[in-house]
């Protein structure tokens, strides 16, 4: 497979990154999963404008969009598949151990992924472990994953594919890669960006196509909820037959099925050739 790296495209087997890469080291870093369908991305420019977003809440210098966008077109073309996910990674670069920042400006890595299509539905479960809503990393996509990690692992444990979070004040929050709504006497809700949640770019197109409300919601408002979903890039809209022990059945419901299929109609508007 071809990836980007060092600002040219490069075999994923012989390509090399610095072992004292702040990336790998302290997890100096941030990325972005864009979906591409047929060779075209879906959304870059909103996902360009949350990694600079990102970068600046790391103080990491601006990254290059151009850069970025001649890299996607070539990993894509250079890897065709029907559906993709390119991970865009930019990180601190290289240094020595201890010190701020990589000394020779960011690592920007950009690779092709996750081909495959999700189910309509899936199982979810809570996790104990809060997500900090006043962090210094709320809202920001970094590459400091392993509490998601974790959590996953976890969800796995439970035949789940997803884990979601409370806040530190017992509100709910997000997945470990996906955001969440809830669908109570038939209006949609998602946590607000208060929450802490990341301000997914899935999450932001529902809201804006369905008009998804943002509510301040408590976490045990998943043991009533009608019907329950997730939104992510890996996941498009996906339905949820089971949080925890409780069984949603029939899902995806009437409401998620509808934000599903208008997920799908609108979200060929969005594609960039
Ligand atoms: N929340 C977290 C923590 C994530 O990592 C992601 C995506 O990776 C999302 C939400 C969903 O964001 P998007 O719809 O932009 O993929």
């Amino acid at each position: 497979m071809k990836i980007w790296l060092d600002g040219g495209l490069q075999d994923s087997g012989s390509a090399r990154v610095s072992v004292f890469d702040h990336g790998l080291t302290v997890g100096d870093g941030i990325f972005e999963t864009v979906k591409t369908v047929d060779g075209a991305t879906f959304a870059l420019t909103r996902h360009l404008d949350r990694l600079t977003r990102s970068a600046r809440g790391l103080g990491l210098p601006d990254p290059d969009h151009d850069e970025i966008r001649r890299a996607c077109a070539a990993v894509v073309e250079a890897n065709p598949v029907p559906l993709g996910r390119l991970r865009i990674t930019y990180t601190g670069g290289h240094g020595p151990l201890g010190s701020d920042r990589g000394e020779q400006g960011p690592t920007l890595v950009v690779a092709l992924g996750g081909t495959t299509r999700r189910a309509d539905s899936t199982a979810v479960i809570t996790v104990p472990w809060t997500r900090n809503e006043r962090g210094a990393l709320t809202g920001l996509k970094t590459t400091s994953y392993a509490e998601n990690v974790v959590a996953l692992a976890r969800a796995h444990q439970h035949d789940a594919t997803e884990a979601l979070f409370a806040n530190t004040a017992g509100r709910l929050c997000e997945g470990t890669g996906s955001n969440v709504f809830v669908v109570l006497d038939g209006e949609i809700h998602t946590p607000p960006l208060a929450s802490g949640c990341l301000a997914g770019i899935t999450r932001e197109l529902t809201v804006e196509w369905t008009g998804a409300k943002e509510t301040d919601l408590p976490l045990d408002v998943l043991e009533r909820a009608d019907e329950v979903f997730l939104t992510s890039t890996l996941r498009d809209v996906q339905g949820v037959h089971r949080v925890d022990g409780r069984e949603l059945p029939g899902a995806p419901g009437p409401v998620t099925a509808k934000a599903m299929r208008i997920f799908t109609e609108r979200s060929g508007d969005d594609l960039d050739p």
